[in-house]
């Protein structure tokens, strides 16, 4: 991936962005359980930053991959991982499939608002019966005229409290499980949508998690993104965006932890020197920042396959369980370092230790990475009825 003046004019934009409008906020919105996503979104739509990618006559700047990955990267940078994964949400999670795959009227009435920052989105695709499992999901959108009735629940859905449209998946038909899907935009004020409280999370305190109740929710059938049964195909499409962000996201707070954690090491002493000068901890910290390196370099690799179309999916899910597991590692080795100072709510790390440990979970958790790439490599084993 070659990075041009206009990838570090971004990334510069993108910085300072997060150090002047998103880092001093941080720990009071970690306090509050949540952060105000219309304002700060309408800053971001007002700079371009939330329609990168997408199509110049929508408002967005039709840039190719690359230069969200170098977004995703500046993103990684806030002191939290709940406010990255929010934005995620917004730019890479549920509207790449609207911009690619939708109507005209559509992406005027959602595409747009959601690329100003007018409108907040979300995609809702877990159920408290299916996370892993998509395909099983219960969610029915039945037709009655020219409208969907849907009735269902999605669970642990980001921005959903405050999102102003979802990108929900649910069964349209009978047809077999892979081809009885569809994507289909519901505004949040369309009546018979409620919300539970928001959940009480181990990490990513600021962002606003709920489940969704849909009790005969009617929309338009024409709020069905693409071609009706094609859901599925297209979210798994959509999920190759939403990992290779993930594994860019992951990268710049993983050498925060690493960097935070030198200064610390640096000025503690015990024993009569510093906790750095050990050579078990310097080391470990080089070791740790070559992985995240490798991280990197495997996720570049990635976006410039994608950029020139080739089919991503092994790297970018091999980029993804990469991003989780040394996530895992390096949060935890440093938090080691920090000794007592280490196991503070309000330390960065420990933040950092507890945010992260979604990485291994949320869009996919490691153990279905591992089953694409098996599946990839050819050594998956072959159920009968596949
Ligand atoms: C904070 C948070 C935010 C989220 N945001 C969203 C969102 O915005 N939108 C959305 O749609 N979803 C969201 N999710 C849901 C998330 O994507 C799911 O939790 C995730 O996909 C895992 O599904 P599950 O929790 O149902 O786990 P399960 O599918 O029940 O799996 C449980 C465990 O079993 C393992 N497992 C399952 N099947 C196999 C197998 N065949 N082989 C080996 N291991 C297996 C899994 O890997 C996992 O470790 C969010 C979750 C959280 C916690």
């Amino acid at each position: 991936m070659r990075l041009t003046q206009e990838h570090d004019e971004l990334r510069r934009l993108s910085k300072k962005f997060v150090e002047k409008e998103i880092n001093p906020y941080v720990d009071e919105w970690e306090k509050e359980g949540i952060f105000p996503a219309h304002e700060l979104f309408k800053k971001m739509g007002n700079l371009g930053l939330l329609g990168i990618t997408k199509p110049e006559e929508f408002g967005g700047m039709d840039l190719d991959y690359s230069y969200n990955i170098v977004f995703a990267e500046e993103m990684g940078a806030i002191h939290c991982g709940a406010l990255p994964m929010a934005i995620g949400v917004q730019t890479d999670m549920a509207t790449p499939a609207l911009a690619k795959f939708g109507s005209d009227e559509l992406r005027r009435n959602f595409l747009a608002p959601a690329i100003a920052g007018d409108m907040v989105a979300a995609i809702a695709v877990s159920e408290p019966g299916a996370g892993s499992d998509v395909a099983n999901i219960k969610t029915s959108a039945r037709k009655d005229g020219d409208d969907y009735v849907i009735n269902g629940t999605k669970m642990w859905i980001t921005n959903a409290t405050q999102a102003d449209f979802l990108c929900l998946l649910a069964n349209i038909s009978d047809d077999s499980k892979h081809h009885n899907k569809s994507l289909i935009v519901v505004p949040t004020n369309t009546p018979g949508i409620s919300f539970s409280e928001r959940l009480d999370k181990l990490g990513m305190r600021s962002s606003d998690t709920a489940q969704i109740f849909l009790d005969d929710v009617r929309v338009p059938q024409s709020h069905c993104i693409g071609e009706e049964g094609s859901g599925f195909k297209m979210q798994m499409i959509q999920f190759q965006e939403e990992r290779l962000f993930a594994a860019a996201m992951a990268i710049k707070g993983l050498e925060n932890c690493i960097n935070e954690t030198i200064n610390y090491t640096r000025e503690r002493k015990a024993f009569n020197k510093p906790v750095l000068d050990n050579q078990v901890v310097h080391f470990r910290l080089a070791e740790l920042q070559t992985e995240v390196e490798c991280l990197r370099a495997l996720t570049y690799d990635a976006v410039e396959g994608y950029i020139n179309g080739e089919d991503v999916s092994l790297k970018a899910s091999m980029a993804k369980l990469k991003s989780g597991r040394i996530s895992r590692e390096v949060t935890d080795a440093c938090l080691q370092y920090w000794g007592g100072m280490g196991f503070m709510w309000d330390n960065l790390v420990s933040r950092y230790y507890r945010d992260t440990r979604l990485g291994s979970i949320g869009g996919g958790t490691d153990e279905m990475m591992l089953g694409i790439i098996c599946k990839l490599m050819g050594t998956l084993p072959t159920r009968k009825n596949d």
